[in-house]
């Protein structure tokens, strides 16, 4: 029996989180967010203050690491060598760690060949950068998210708003942030984030997000059913 296997990519902000999860409820399937799981590596580099751009020694480090994750009622967890990290994964700083450490190929070997098992265990959407070009190449159906930068740091900005943690950010800040993201995961040597040449490209810069899950889960249930 074939499973079902679901790849949403594309960069920070333009959706993928909630549409996966939204697709991975109808349909009732587990959603593998593999972001958490760089954000875990980056938040243990940081508690052990080893520098994320420091290729030598994140590459040890991830060596000696163990990154896991359980789904309760479909809400993923993630663990580092056992401790339950999810609720320090969402900060900023983890956030720019993760995108940092995961440019370096020893740690991405690592976590995709963990995604992969995933995948192989269960009917799954992942949601990432590179799960269509790289992690899940066969995978049943590709989605590659977009929106506009502006517009996905205005996301970011009223999320940051309302979970009160925009630390006095402005705007043009956390512009500045997506930017500097998409920038290094775009232009890492290995894997880095680009659309699949079969994935479907779906821009939500101008719609809402009901509309974007309502046109990706068309999109996904004309393939798989
Ligand atoms: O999706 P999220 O913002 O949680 O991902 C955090 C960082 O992890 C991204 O900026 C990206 O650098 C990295 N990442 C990756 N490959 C994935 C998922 C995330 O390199 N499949």
């Amino acid at each position: 029996m074939n499973r079902i296997s679901i790849a949403i990519d594309g960069p920070a902000g333009a959706g993928k989180s909630t549409i996966a999860k939204a697709i991975a409820k109808k349909m009732n399937i587990l959603h593998l967010d593999t972001g958490a799981m760089y954000r875990a590596v980056g938040l243990k580099a940081i508690r052990l203050g080893i520098p994320c751009t420091d290729r030598e020694r994140c590459s040890l480090m991830i060596e000696d690491t163990d990154i896991d994750v359980s789904f309760e009622n479909g809400i993923q967890r993630v663990y580092a060598d056992g401790e339950d990290v999810t609720p320090y994964i969402r900060t900023q700083e983890v956030a720019k760690a993760a995108s940092d450490i995961s440019v370096h190929p020893a740690v991405r070997i690592k976590l995709v060949e963990a995604q992969r098992q995933i995948a192989k265990k269960y009917d799954v959407v992942m949601d990432g950068r590179d799960i269509g070009s790289y992690v899940l190449p066969d995978a049943m159906c590709k989605i590659y998210l977009t929106a506009t930068v502006t517009e996905r740091a205005r996301r970011r900005f009223l999320d940051l708003e309302n979970a009160g943690a925009l630390s006095g950010r402005t705007l043009d800040d956390v512009i500045v942030e997506i930017m500097d993201r998409d920038r290094v995961d775009s232009t890492r040597e290995f894997s880095p984030l680009m659309r699949a040449g079969d994935a479907i490209e779906v821009d939500t810069t101008n719609i809402d997000a009901q509309t974007a899950i309502n046109t990706v889960l068309e999109i996904v249930e004309g393939r798989i059913r």
